[in-house]
């Protein structure tokens, strides 16, 4: 088969902070309908990357193209309307209101209808069927009616990217999805972004080696900013300069 051109790709990405290069020259390919993951060592500039890829960083220099689109300079916002969300953290979750609640919001906000009729019911009850598909596709449907901070913390997690996926975008960022998980919530998360990976392009900033090894088509390595190594999760756990990387240095 014809390899397809990247539906998101880096070049030359660089994030200073004072003259320090958190990212220092990143180039990133993410193929059409993978799951690409981005790993390495506390520093090696993943969150920051992460920022730059939608939005809530400016690159001091480089490029993000999504699809033929120009990312790099835009807007958070604008991003996510272009095709490209991050799953949001559990501190923006309002915690009186409902998970359908927030999901009826999401796709209201993503049509245009805007947060000032969050107060209507009735302007929210438009969304009320795909609102219901979508706790149902994250586990969540038995979970619809209740105040969202009395949630336990993996289905906070899982509102979270129901939220993301309300924007049906066609590549989702995931942040350390398994973050603070235990054993059965990774799982679960495991099994779940398997399940909302179908027609989607998912790029995931993971600690967790074996959710990586689960998931992921394609890995990149940093390491103080740059590209150590790229490729299959196969090749490159055993690539000694990954393993260096890790052991720290
Ligand atoms: P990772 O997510 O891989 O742990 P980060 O992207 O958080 O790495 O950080 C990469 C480097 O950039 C670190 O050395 C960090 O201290 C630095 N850094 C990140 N954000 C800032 C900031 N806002 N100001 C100054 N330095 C920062």
């Amino acid at each position: 088969t014809v390899p397809k051109d990247p539906v998101l790709a880096a070049r030359g990405l660089v994030r200073e902070f004072r003259g320090f290069r958190a990212v220092d020259g990143v180039d990133l390919d993410v193929a059409e309908g993978s799951v690409h993951a981005l790993v390495g060592p506390n520093g090696a500039g993943k969150t920051t990357l992460f920022n730059l890829l939608t939005g809530f960083l400016k690159p001091t220099a480089g490029s993000v193209r999504l699809g033929g689109q120009e990312l790099a300079g835009r807007s958070p916002e604008r991003i996510a309307r272009l095709g490209l969300a991050r799953s949001f953290q559990i501190t923006s979750l309002f915690a009186e209101l409902t998970p359908r609640q927030h999901v009826e919001l999401a796709l209201a906000g993503r049509s245009g209808l805007g947060w000032r009729f969050w107060r209507s019911d009735r302007a929210l009850g438009r969304y009320s069927a795909r609102a219901a598909e979508l706790l149902e596709q994250v586990g969540l449907a038995g979970h619809g009616e209740v105040p969202a901070g009395a949630l336990a913390y993996g289905r906070k997690r899982a509102l979270e990217l129901a939220l993301a996926l309300a924007l049906d975008p066609k590549v989702l960022l995931l942040d350390e999805p398994t973050a603070g998980m235990g054993v059965e919530d990774v799982d679960r998360t495991v099994a779940l972004i398997e399940r909302v990976r179908e027609g989607r392009t998912v790029v995931l900033v993971e600690h967790n080696m074996s959710v990586v090894s689960d998931l992921a088509d394609r890995v990149t390595v940093l390491q103080h900013g740059q590209v150590l190594v790229e490729g299959p999760y196969a090749e490159i756990r055993h690539d000694p300069r990954v393993v260096t990387a890790y052991l720290g240095d």
